[in-house]
C-alpha cells in the first residue's frame, strides 16, 4: 500500500490537473491484486507520513551506500549475491 500511496502522491505533484489516482499492485506469483484510490485532499497527510523517511534516502544518495534491508521479497530479488538472498 505504501508504494501505491507514494506513486499516487508523485503523480499528483507532477500533474496538477490530476485530482484522483486509482492505483493497483499486481502480484503475479501470488495471483493477487491490491487496489487503492487516493485524492488530492490526502496529499498533505501522505507527504507528512513520508517526510520522516526522506532523510535516510537523502543520506544514502549522498554517500552512495544502499544497505540491504531483508524482507519477504528477497526471494524475488535479482541481487543473488546478497547475503540475505535465499539462493
Ligand atoms: S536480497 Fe535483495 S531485497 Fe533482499 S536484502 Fe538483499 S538486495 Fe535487498
Amino acid at each position: 500500500m505504501a508504494q501505491l500511496e507514494l506513486m499516487a502522491a508523485m503523480v499528483m505533484a507532477h500533474h496538477s490537473e490530476v485530482q484522483t489516482v486509482k492505483a493497483a499492485l499486481l502480484f503475479v506469483v501470488a495471483k493477487d491484486v491490491i487496489k487503492a484510490e487516493f485524492t488530492r485532499a490526502q496529499l498533505p497527510e501522505i507527504w507528512s507520513k513520508w517526510a520522516g523517511r526522506i532523510g535516510a534516502v537523502e543520506k544514502a544518495v549522498e554517500v552512495n551506500v544502499w544497505n540491504p534491508r531483508p524482507s519477504a521479497l528477497c526471494k524475488f530479488c535479482p541481487v543473488k549475491d546478497c547475503a540475505n538472498h535465499p539462493g
